[in-house]
């Protein structure tokens, strides 16, 4: 039998009855009270964040400390902007049923208090329990709408795929730094949604940190210096360039990627710009003259940003002129080197939002980031909050499970945060607690046989 006859190819019905599934369960954009609350609902992963923030204290050893994730502060932000502080809750069902009935736009994480921060003004009155934060991750904050003096494409919270690059590069060296320098290992990375990445560092020594020493943290990744007027933010004075040498790994961005995304030297008022981070103004206006010249002149095959580089670089590296080599590193690390919002990182009570929300602007999920695979990561492609209601529409009719998120896109970063990080740093709490526990129980041994 031909196959032209009156048969239709099995494959085209496929096709057909998919169009008119997703055309049935699309949902329009959005972001609004009633997507939330099935959101809450059917795809939030309460087990696992709750998890997460117990720190395995959840569990039947008797080193666990019961009334360690009661005392976390949680903050809500309700639709009409009415914040609820001081938050607690003692198990995943408790935090699952509040998230359920209040349905916050936004959720943040506090710190760990000496007592229970729901309970901090009954403390108060028995006078003998002071209400101070005890532990908290070291956070970090970066925003792109901070680079917006060394970006062209996109200015305050917009980002593309031109500018996102910044924030990759931001990841690769605070990751690497965080590792290598200090030795931390359970480092859980997030999309915040719209303009940025959050950072939390969830080793116990990083969280028991006081807020001198995160200052002092944080004040190691400062190298970019000034407020919005000083014209030479980075200042790499003394014989030590920076305690972590990343120069290589800035240089080869700012050269294979960001010179040209950004185009860098394309204009008179970017060649400028540059222009005016070389002390020696002899130096300065001998380029200056020089683009100013070929640029009315030669076509040339090569990039005129990849161009103009190469010839600052050889000026200013040339041995000619004393003290300017330092310069190229400036102008690199000025371009590159990652922007911290200092304050979050220096307060052990300051809020930060918590993975899985949603950002109430674009409607996206605060996804985690695998820094191994950072640079894949396309904050355009973050699954929204319209886009998963429309997946799990079109496989409701597939049994309703406690793991809808398996029929969603948001199912590769639920593994993520469970395989790479959760498993990992659940497995070193527990081999903490047990080795804690032994400690304490062989001193009191020690002490009786005494
Ligand atoms: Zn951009």
């Amino acid at each position: 039998m031909g196959r032209d006859d009156e048969q239709v190819d099995p494959m085209e019905i496929d096709c057909q009855q998919k169009l008119q599934v997703e055309a049935s369960t699309a949902v329009p954009e959005g972001f609004n009270a009633d997507y939330l609350r099935v959101y809450y609902g059917k795809l939030f992963p309460y087990g696992d964040f709750f998890k997460w923030l117990c720190y395995g204290n959840d569990g039947k050893h008797p080193g666990c400390d019961q009334s360690y994730v009661g005392r976390r502060e949680f903050s809500f932000t309700l639709e009409n902007d009415i914040y609820l502080r001081f938050q607690s809750f003692d198990s995943a069902s408790e935090l699952e049923s509040s998230i359920k009935e209040k349905c916050p736009f936004k959720i943040d994480i506090g710190p760990v208090y000496s007592v229970d921060p729901a309970k901090r003004h009954a403390y108060a009155q028995s006078g003998n329990n002071v209400f101070v934060p005890v532990e908290r991750e070291l956070i970090f904050d970066i925003d792109i709408s901070d680079y917006d003096d060394v970006r062209y494409c996109c200015s305050g919270a917009d980002v593309c795929l031109d500018c996102w690059p910044l924030m990759t590069i931001a990841i690769k060296i605070l990751d690497t730094s965080l590792r290598d320098d200090f030795g931390f290992n359970h480092i859980l990375w997030v999309y915040s949604g719209r303009r940025g990445v959050h950072c939390w560092v969830c080793d116990s020594r990083a969280r028991k940190l006081s807020n001198e020493q995160r200052a002092a943290v944080a004040d190691y990744f400062r190298v970019y210096k000034g407020g919005e007027n000083a014209l030479k933010k980075v200042s790499l004075a003394g014989p030590v360039l920076h305690p972590c040498s990343y120069t290589d790994v800035l240089e080869s961005f700012f050269e294979d990627k960001l010179l040209l995304s950004q185009q860098l030297f394309a204009s008179e008022d970017r060649c400028q710009k540059i222009l005016d981070l070389i002390p020696d103004e002899n130096v300065a206006s001998e380029l200056h003259d020089k683009w100013q010249r070929n640029r009315s002149t030669s076509i040339s095959k090569e990039d005129v940003n990849a161009a103009r580089w190469k010839q600052l670089k050889t000026t200013l590296q040339s041995g000619k002129h004393k003290g300017l080599r330092r310069c190229v590193e400036e102008i690199v690390f000025l371009y590159t080197y990652p922007r911290l919002d200092m304050e979050v990182s220096k307060h052990m009570n300051h809020l930060l939002k918590a993975p899985f929300c949603i950002h109430p602007k674009t409607g996206r999920v605060c996804v985690p980031i695998d820094p191994n695979n950072c640079e894949d990561f396309d904050p355009t492609a973050v699954p929204t909050l319209s886009q998963l209601l429309g997946e799990l529409n079109a496989a409701s009719f597939q049994t309703d499970s406690e793991n809808n998120w398996e029929r969603t896109s948001l199912e590769k970063s639920i593994r993520f945060f469970r395989t790479s990080f959760l498993q990992p740093l659940l497995k070193a709490c527990k081999e903490e607690l047990e080795s804690t526990y032994n400690a304490k129980l062989q001193q009191s041994k020690n002490s009786l046989n005494w």
